[in-house]
């Protein structure tokens, strides 16, 4: 994961280790290679430049300089920042007593997203909760069909109705109830790209359903973009988080460290497999430290 960006990184503070003591121009060149590290892994323009101004000003103040390992101080930085770029982010997934909790996902064709329904609902599971998948996305042909098998694998209820999605999600919704779930994990349709009656579609199912969360499922493979396609969604939608997928394949970083400097919304979960296994928490912490290798 992040190879290039790691690769970048390492090698620019390699160098500043390399010096001993550091002078502020040191410290600006050095940084000069680690905003190149990030703009080829394809990170916001904004949000590479801003990032650089927070670790330039840091370490360049007199507290660094003086120090007889200024480049650990300044490694130490970098890892704060990038922990702050990312996060915070809530890990809990909430719980009510007075219906079951719904989850909304929702993403554009081909993010992942009925996968990572079925891998939300088995981590669910395992934490002890009772979820039900909800088949509500009836746009794209075998959507449907792919969710019911999916739930057979892990043994989780799939509802579904041929009707209009908003219909779907309401009748699950008391289906749970009656089937003593306490979990309804809404897959909702998709497009290729962003459209006005998709966004209506969603929005008229967060007014009705009214979702206790709304999830954006988005492909890390396309970069920087999510963090565009994650504004379009959180303007009609407000999101509550983004799940971001596919980061075990060839992906340079760019969405991870995007997204949240964006549109505010963090990331919570992380796809990094094809198997419904293969979700993980996302803990800034632990990715500022993968991507400094
Ligand atoms: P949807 O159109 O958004 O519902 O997308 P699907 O759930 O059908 O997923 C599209 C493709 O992405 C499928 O081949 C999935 O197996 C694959 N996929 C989903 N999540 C991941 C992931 O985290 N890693 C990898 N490698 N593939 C994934």
């Amino acid at each position: 994961m992040f190879e290039g960006i790691t690769r970048g990184l390492s090698e620019a503070l390699r160098k500043l280790r390399g010096r001993g003591r550091l002078t502020p121009e040191n410290i600006r060149e050095g940084l000069r290679e680690v905003r190149r590290a990030f703009l080829e892994a394809d990170v916001n323009f904004h949000v590479v430049n801003d990032f650089i101004a927070r670790v330039e000003a840091k370490a360049t103040g007199q507290e660094v300089l003086a120090r007889v390992d200024p480049a650990e101080q300044i490694i130490k930085i970098v890892y704060d920042e990038l922990v702050a770029l990312m996060g915070p982010v809530d890990p809990r997934i909430p719980q009510r007593s007075d219906r079951p909790v719904v989850l909304m996902l929702c993403g554009l064709q081909g993010s992942g997203k009925t996968t990572t329904a079925a891998k939300l609902a088995l981590t669910l599971k395992e934490r002890g909760r009772k979820p039900l998948l909800v088949a509500a996305d009836l746009q794209r042909p075998g959507a449907v069909e792919q969710l019911q098998t999916l739930g057979r694998q892990i043994d989780v209820p799939v509802y579904s109705e041929s009707t209009s999605p908003v219909d779907v999600c309401r009748h699950a919704v008391q289906a749970a109830k009656r089937q003593l779930c306490d979990t309804v994990i809404l897959d909702t349709a998709g497009r290729l790209q962003i459209d006005q009656q998709l966004m209506r579609e969603l929005q008229q199912i967060d007014n009705l359903v009214q979702p206790d969360e709304v999830y954006l499922v988005v492909d890390a493979m396309i970069g920087q973009e999510a963090a565009n396609v994650a504004k379009a969604f959180n303007d009609a939608l407000e999101l509550n988080a983004c799940i971001l997928t596919k980061l075990d394949g060839d992906t340079r970083g760019g969405a991870a460290l995007s997204i949240k400097a964006v549109t505010g919304v963090p990331i919570k979960f992380i796809g990094v497999g094809e198997k419904l296994d293969k979700l993980e928490d996302f803990v800034p912490e632990r990715m500022a430290g993968r991507i400094l290798g």
